[in-house]
């Protein structure tokens, strides 16, 4: 029995002998794949936790320590560096209107083309989003600094293909200058995103050097910013009316809404100085709406009864021409306030002109389709060209007050304006009118329409309703 059992273990282990060394050979390579694995996993992680997923780029981790060593290196071996921070232009809009797909392919586009404008010892990093930064090394003045942001600038100008279409983008860099006074990376990077914010504001497409007069003015610029948004919120804004007269018989034809801010600490604050702000912030667009809201609740009020219907006009920032459903927000407004279509005035820049926008094209041609006039406001300021007031649909022009005011010494730019307006189909509104000798010298030159304070500043709802029954 004890044999029979021997013999049964003798056989077993026979044949599992080969069996189980291969086993172990088996597990040996096993485990050392592991390892291998678990080392280019960790080398995989260490890398992924530096850099950007989508363009491979040093993130923010990475290029921050890329900072701390250059201000290492300054401090001791006296080498200076410049950080910019660079932002694309209206990036929004491709993801907007192409998509996100097309909005990445253009990001790693861009990426290459920053690695490509610099020398590889340069670092270059996404911060997220449409935020690349640089690091330039070795840098030996502000002109060279210069030079090689033109460079960056240049490697970006040729157009991309993204997604079959070709799409030109412009940036706006902002740069900070490594100082002799010792600076922290945050600092450094904070400076180059401020100065590329004023980049921004000034002229998209460019470049601005860090002054430390520039953050003082971020603070207060943020501070009326949250205050702003405030009065937003707490309905603090009001909306003032402005009469515009018929010149010929001075009759009321239409009100212009103007926005005021009624600011619980300071007063009343003047919209040159709110306004930009609000477009600053991207407020303006839903200030621009309520405007038009308010507005149109009036006019409804207004126009009961009245033989000549009143038109509205109203001002619209060129930002909302960088949102894809303007029209259907504004032909929204229009219909729960059952505003009739053809008394509304759109009023935009020259600047929407000549930035030869194709999404703002669009938008104006449906919004004539919906009936909405177009006109543009101060006009003559902006050197718009005939071919983009040819190009754009447009129903009328509104004279620059600078104008205006240099009537009676230089008539002829106001009457080539009313000639250009009546060769192309457009009325003619003049603005900043505050003398009778004003008023008739541009009646007489068969100008439209007129506004100013010669006829009535603009007035609270209340007070208009009470000129509207005198006149
Ligand atoms: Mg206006």
């Amino acid at each position: 029995m004890q044999q029979a059992m021997n013999d049964q273990v003798a056989e077993i282990q026979a044949v599992d002998t080969p069996k189980t060394e291969e086993a172990n050979r088996l597990l040996e390579t096993k485990v050392q794949e592991r390892t291998y694995d678990l080392e280019s996993l960790n080398r995989q992680l260490q890398h992924d936790a530096m850099h950007d997923a989508l363009t491979g780029l040093p993130n923010r981790a990475l290029l921050m320590d890329r900072l701390e060593q250059a201000i290492e290196r300054q401090r001791s071996a006296s080498t200076s560096f410049a950080v910019l921070f660079l932002d694309v232009d209206r990036f929004k809009l491709v993801n907007d209107s192409l998509g996100h797909a097309a909005g990445d392919e253009l990001l790693l586009a861009i990426a290459a083309r920053l690695q490509a404008s610099v020398a590889p010892v340069n670092t270059v990093g996404r911060l997220g989003g449409d935020e690349f930064t640089l690091l330039l090394e070795d840098v030996q003045s502000r002109e060279e600094v210069i030079q090689r942001v033109k460079m960056v600038l240049h490697h970006l100008a040729v157009p991309f293909s993204v997604a079959g279409q070709e799409l030109r983008i412009t940036a706006s860099i902002g740069i900070a200058l490594s100082s002799d006074e010792p600076t922290g990376a945050d600092e450094l990077l904070r400076d180059a995103d401020i100065a590329m914010y004023q980049a921004k504001t000034q002229h998209k497409g460019g470049h601005r050097f860090f002054e430390p007069t520039m953050y003082e003015r971020r603070v207060t610029l943020l501070n009326l910013q949250r205050d702003l948004r405030q009065a937003v919120e707490q309905s603090q804004l009001r909306v003032y009316y402005q009469p515009i007269l018929r010149l010929s018989d001075q009759v009321v034809m239409g009100v212009e809404a103007l926005v005021r801010w009624q600011h619980p600490e300071h007063g009343m604050i003047s919209p040159a100085e709110f306004i930009p702000l609000a477009e600053e912030s991207g407020l303006i667009c839903e200030i621009d709406l309520w405007v038009l809201r308010e507005g149109c609740r009036q006019l409804r009020g207004w126009n009961a009864g009245r033989a000549t219907p009143l038109t509205l006009s109203v001002n619209l920032s060129a930002q909302h021409f960088d949102q894809p459903d303007i029209v259907e927000q504004v032909k929204w407004i229009l219909a729960e306030e059952e505003t009739e279509t053809q008394r509304i005035h759109l009023e935009i820049t020259e600047s929407l002109l000549m930035a030869d926008n194709i999404q703002a094209l669009e938008a104006l041609r449906a919004f004539r389709a919906l009936g909405v006039k177009v006109v543009v406001d101060d006009f003559g300021t902006g050197y718009s060209s005939l071919s983009y007031l040819q190009r754009f649909p447009l129903d009328g022009l509104k004279i620059d007050r600078s104008f205006v005011t240099m009537a009676a010494e230089q008539p002829e730019v106001i009457q080539t304006i009313v000639t250009l307006g009546r060769t192309l189909n457009m009325h003619v509104v003049a603005e900043g009118l505050e003398e009778d000798a004003q008023i008739r010298q541009l009646r007489e030159m068969e100008c439209d329409f007129g506004q100013g304070y010669g006829f009535a500043r603009p007035l609270p709802p209340q007070e208009l309703s009470e000129f509207l029954r005198e006149c």
